[in-house]
């Protein structure tokens, strides 16, 4: 069995067949938490997991990409529905979190890849996010739950921001879709997160921190449908490609297939309590 900690079938790529992938990976024993990166993906993530007796649970939050600071140019896709959200509603999403299908705050955290040109509208657009982040802090530690970290290019900030906010993460939490480098890695884990590997791993050379990462500070996930493992064959990923990332793990640690899959399960059962 395998937990994929980070998929999205909350999104429109999987709006005509969610429920035949979801059906795919329970037959092949891979449970998942599909995580919200906005309001109407968070409630998406919410309603599917709902569906299920066991095996599906759901994360929500604001990812900061999606918060529309009205400095950066924002690029319009059809795979998530209409995403940007000019404020963060507190409210409202503690309103979703009610569910007790509802294991995790996330995505959140910082993301500095389209940014302002100018250092002035620069900096205002980082402390957009930074704001963001410490109000959906907040909804975590009130409603008590573990956080799912989204990072892009802006790891010394992030780390700056989780040293001085230690006592409102109690639960814990994981920064997924981990890229960034060995120093970064070990500041992570001296605070108690976990770090994320998916299918980025056959993309970028991350195989000196994966070797440095003990397996109890591992969580496996797909982030798909993005990230697709090139063994799985499809454009679109999905959560039984999981397995193409335990089993490049499991050869980069030279540690057996079956230890991967049982202590990520249990990393990933503990973290999430589920
Ligand atoms: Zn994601």
């Amino acid at each position: 069995m395998l937990i994929d900690t980070h998929a999205h079938l909350n999104f429109d790529a999987f709006k005509d067949d969610a429920d035949e992938v979801i059906r795919r990976s329970l037959d092949e024993k891979v449970w998942m938490i599909n995580v919200g990166s906005h309001y109407t993906a968070s409630k998406k993530a919410v309603e599917i997991a709902e569906k299920y007796e066991e095996g599906i649970y759901a994360s929500i939050g604001l990812h900061p990409i999606n918060l529309d600071t009205g400095l950066v140019k924002m690029k319009v896709d059809n795979t998530e529905g209409s995403r940007f959200e000019r404020e963060f509603d507190y409210d409202k999403y503690k309103e979703i979190a009610k569910s007790n299908k509802v294991v995790a705050i996330g995505e959140i955290g910082l993301d500095y890849y389209w940014r302002p040109k100018t250092t002035a509208k620069k900096e205002i657009f980082k402390q957009r996010q930074k704001d963001l982040l410490l109000k959906e802090l907040e909804l975590s530690q009130d409603l008590d739950l573990p956080v799912i970290f989204h990072c892009r290019m802006a790891h010394p900030d992030l780390i700056e921001i989780l040293k001085k906010e230690a006592s409102k993460i109690k639960k814990g939490g994981v920064v997924h879709c981990f890229t960034g480098n060995q120093q970064e890695a070990k500041e992570y884990m001296k605070m108690g997160f976990y770090l994320g590997f998916n299918g980025i791993i056959f993309k970028f050379d991350l195989k000196e921190v994966i070797k440095m990462t003990p397996m109890e500070r591992i969580l496996v996930e797909t982030d798909c449908p993005y990230l697709t493992p090139p063994q799985f064959k499809k454009e679109r990923n999905e959560p039984i490609a999981i397995k193409y990332v335990a089993e490049e793990i499991a050869k980069i640690k030279k540690i057996n297939l079956d230890d991967i899959t049982k202590v990520t399960t249990q990393n990933a059962k503990k973290l999430f309590a589920i």
